[in-house]
């Protein structure tokens, strides 16, 4: 099987210190048929302002190198996670307007001036109110912003959570998760499955709730992408060929990638 993994990051991001050509390396010696480098854009992040920007140009011209270095083995696509806020959405369509990417992910990182990964975000907040509001906000970002093809990591905001049942369900936020699977579904974006979300998450096994994919699957949605959110080489293609097994019992026949922000619909066993 091979596989496109469409979220990674490399030293172009302030968290990661890994090289785009040691990602490659990497993708290769798992068999991976591409790989997409999503640095970080967070304008207006609440801390390090100034580090979640990245030079595109920089960026894209590293990554021309390494492409022509592994040619024949591999694709490499250009990428960028933009991380969504209601202050942002104008700035950060004018940072990107002017590059040209293969594929553009929608990520909240920050709500309503926090940032989830610190724990006070969760203070005095029940689950239910502190999901809720992050699938409201994805909703309201993603309508709004309109010019990106995954929307990444939607329960991102369980990984550092406090509480005891920490996963996202379906059966919670019913009402939430419709409208922002039928916004996709209907204007064609991608639902992500981040890799790195489900497993061990300080203690607590975090898992995906399939009803998600159902749902989406109900209301028309397709396009199924796999990411894994490497910061590191290690992690690229990680627990790939598990979800994809996940996928094809929701009913889906294949996973996508994209290229010039189109999408391309694959079935990795046929690779
Ligand atoms: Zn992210
Ligand atoms: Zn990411």
């Amino acid at each position: 099987m091979r596989f496109f993994d469409n979220h990674t990051h490399s030293q172009f991001s302030p968290d990661s210190a890994t090289s785009m050509s040691e990602l490659a390396a990497q993708a290769i010696a798992v068999g991976a048929k591409g790989i997409s480098f999503t640095d970080h854009l967070d304008l207006e992040a609440p801390r390090n302002t100034d580090k979640f920007v990245f030079d595109v140009k920089k960026q894209q011209r590293e990554l021309e190198c390494v492409a022509e270095k592994y040619r024949d083995k591999l694709q490499i696509l250009r990428g960028i996670e933009v991380g969504l806020q209601p202050c942002a959405i104008k700035s950060t369509k004018e940072y990107t307007s002017p590059h040209d990417f293969d594929v553009v992910v929608a990520s909240i990182h920050f709500v309503d001036g926090l940032d989830p990964y610190y724990g006070d975000y969760y203070l005095e907040k029940d689950y239910k109110t502190a999901y809720g509001r992050v699938l409201e906000l994805i909703y309201e970002t993603a309508t709004e912003y309109k010019d990106f093809d995954i929307v990444g990591h939607f329960d991102y905001v369980a990984r550092y959570a406090p509480y005891k049942v920490r996963d996202i369900m379906y059966k919670d936020f019913p009402d939430e998760l419709d409208v922002l699977l039928k916004f996709l579904a209907e204007n064609g974006k991608a639902l992500e499955i981040n890799t790195k979300t489900y497993g061990d998450q300080r203690g607590h096994i975090q898992k995906l709730d399939v009803s998600v994919l159902k749902r989406f699957k109900e209301f028309g949605g397709e396009a199924i992408s796999l990411g894994s959110d490497s910061h590191d080489a290690h992690r690229v293609c990680d627990k790939f060929p598990y979800f994809w097994e996940v996928v094809k019992s929701c009913g889906f026949n294949n996973l996508v990638y994209f290229e010039n922000r189109r999408p391309v619909f694959y079935n990795p066993e046929r690779f």
